[in-house]
């Protein structure tokens, strides 16, 4: 018996050898993914993306300072987002015009006491002043009250929120950005952790923290989450 094979199968076998070694090619290229794409998971993930991920705040602590608040608050206005700036009464002295810029392009601004003080059993009188004093240099500037207050170390008296009527933000996220100069940990460190309603606390008083930061905005927005101020978290 003789095996016959023709002009026509011989090409049919040429075209499917040559599918098979681009599928193994791509996939070993590219792993996984793009199997799931066959699968239809880029429709999913973009189903996903319309839907949103999810509301997540920004805050920045200890500043206004005069070169990297500018800096973040260029990158954020450019992005169409807005944040929240926990400030210390000593820098708003400093850098009036930061805050009037903040307030003017809806950021939320809160207390972060007037000379950064951490709340301890011996201060606590001098650590309110510090609140109340803090709260006025700042309305003065934005001709509304202050309600938020993050206590420096997160040391805080429950007490306050009801002799001064103000409300303590912790955080849900703190990638340390005040302790890296590495940009790509810092913004690792949020994007791999970040779940809808994180606080992320970070830091604008260093030049790593404001490329991070706009870093973090960029690669989350595009994942499909809302950057909102702190009170839209709590309080929505
Ligand atoms: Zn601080």
């Amino acid at each position: 018996m003789s095996l016959k094979i023709g002009k026509k199968e011989c090409a049919a076998a040429g075209i499917f050898v040559a599918a098979a070694l681009l599928f193994l090619y791509v996939r070993d290229r590219n792993g996984i993914e793009s199997v799931l794409e066959v699968a239809g998971y880029e429709t999913i993930q973009e189903d996903a993306e319309k839907e949103g991920r999810g509301k997540i705040a920004l805050t920045f602590d200890d500043g206004p300072h005069p070169y990297y608040t500018e800096q973040i608050l260029d990158g954020l206005k450019k992005r169409g987002i807005r944040a929240t700036f926990f400030v210390t009464g000593m820098n708003v002295e400093k850098h009036p015009e930061i805050i009037e810029r903040m307030h003017e392009e809806g950021h939320l601004i809160g207390n972060h006491t007037f000379y950064h003080t951490q709340l301890s059993k011996k201060n606590r009188e001098k650590f309110k002043e510090e609140l109340i004093r803090t709260s006025e240099v700042i309305s003065e500037i934005t001709g509304e009250d202050v309600i938020y207050v993050r206590p420096p170390y997160g040391s805080w008296d429950k007490s306050f929120e009801t002799e001064l009527n103000m409300f303590p933000v912790l955080w849900t996220i703190d990638p340390l950005d005040w302790c890296s100069t590495n940009v790509a940990c810092i913004t690792d460190n949020v994007v791999k952790k970040v779940d809808e309603n994180d606080i992320i606390l970070m830091h604008d008083y260093y030049a790593t923290s404001v490329t991070a930061a706009l870093r973090v905005v960029d690669e989350l927005t595009e994942e499909g989450y809302q950057f909102v101020t702190v009170e839209e978290i709590l309080f929505d």
